[in-house]
């Protein structure tokens, strides 16, 4: 289990604290607020707070006195609009708080998104857990050949490399954690101090942080991380996220959808090639202005190869 018993009693516990509010709130959100939702063999992202709902970007978005909400398809349009166009601020009023826990590679990642408030679990503090993350031997693939920034999806390693890779990583964390544990306590006495000990601690290792962000951030987030091109480990955090998003703001995370994951944008060169191509012209990847990846990514899109 990755929570304990402890922590899940605790959850527990506030799930019985009702307040009321005037304020207002999202009633799917509610149904799972302070619950953990396990990604990976140790982690989980669950919601702490959230301020907001899809009706606090239209009023802000018609700067009204009252609920300022319309019609609800009306609401719907406004909100795809703004997506659509960039009108950016109106989804910035809503925010949302979460709990994560994730291996310290992934965390390294994810703090590259620098438009977000975070505290992190102390091991300057606190005595690390012994939690590394080990993939499970279906995710253990090559080196890509063509995209030299992550794994070959499809070229998962034979059974026994797998075994192989899956001893060496077992056998290294455990051992780091012994000898953590070593040096932060030397014959039952304080020994190292445990900031300078937890140096030795590989990347695989569980971390902790509250991470609170704003809603137009959160979309750039996970227009980022939900996608293909994102590393398999931080990409299960995004798409559990992702479904958050969907429970506490239906309709911002439709227009986010239709305009941002299933939509494209396109540079001028590509604009072109599919002119051209609708003209009835022949176009070859040479004569297109594009590059290899860029031709093969306009392929993808609209499925020229077939
Ligand atoms: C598939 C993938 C591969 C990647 N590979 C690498 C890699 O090899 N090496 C690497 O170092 N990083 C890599 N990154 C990280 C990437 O370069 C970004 O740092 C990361 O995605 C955060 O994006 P961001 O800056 O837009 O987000 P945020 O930090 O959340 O910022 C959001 C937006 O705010 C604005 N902003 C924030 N801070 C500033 C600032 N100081 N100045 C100006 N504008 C600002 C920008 O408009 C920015 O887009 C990769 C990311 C992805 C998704």
């Amino acid at each position: 289990m990755v929570i304990k018993k402890t922590q899940l009693d605790e959850i527990a516990f506030l799930r019985t604290q009702e307040n009321q509010t005037f304020r207002p709130v999202a009633p799917e959100l509610e149904k799972i607020l302070y619950q953990p939702f396990e990604i990976l063999d140790h982690g989980f992202v669950r919601v702490v707070d959230y301020m907001g709902n899809d009706d606090s970007v239209v009023q802000a978005a018609r700067v009204s006195y009252g609920a300022g909400t319309k019609k609800i398809s009306a609401d719907k349009g406004l909100i795809n609009y703004l997506m659509a166009h960039y009108h950016t601020t109106p989804f910035e009023m809503c925010e949302i708080k979460f709990h994560i826990k994730l291996p310290i590679f992934v965390a390294r990642q994810w703090i590259r998104h620098r438009t977000a408030s975070v505290n992190e679990y102390s091991a300057r503090y606190s005595i690390m857990e012994d939690e590394f993350y080990i993939p499970r031997p279906e995710h253990l693939a090559a080196q890509s050949k063509i995209n030299h920034q992550g794994r070959d999806e499809g070229g998962i390693l034979s059974h026994e490399e797998q075994k192989r890779v899956l001893e060496i990583l077992k056998k290294d964390s455990s051992l780091a954690y012994d000898h953590y544990l070593e040096m932060i306590s030397q014959d039952g006495q304080d020994g190292l101090a445990r900031e300078l000990a937890r140096m030795n601690l590989p990347l695989n290792c569980y971390t902790q942080w509250y991470w609170k962000i704003d809603l137009h951030n959160l979309l750039h987030f996970l227009h980022l991380r939900a996608d293909s091109h994102a590393q398999y480990e931080i990409r299960v955090y995004a798409e559990v996220v992702l479904d958050i998003v969907k429970k506490w703001v239906p309709h911002c995370f439709e227009a986010f959808v239709k305009n941002r994951q299933t939509g494209k944008s396109l540079s001028g060169a590509a604009l072109e090639v599919i002119r051209k191509m609708l003209k009835g012209e022949k176009v070859t990847q040479k004569d297109s202005g594009l590059s290899i990846r860029e031709w093969e990514e306009l392929e993808k899109i609209f499925n020229l190869k077939s």
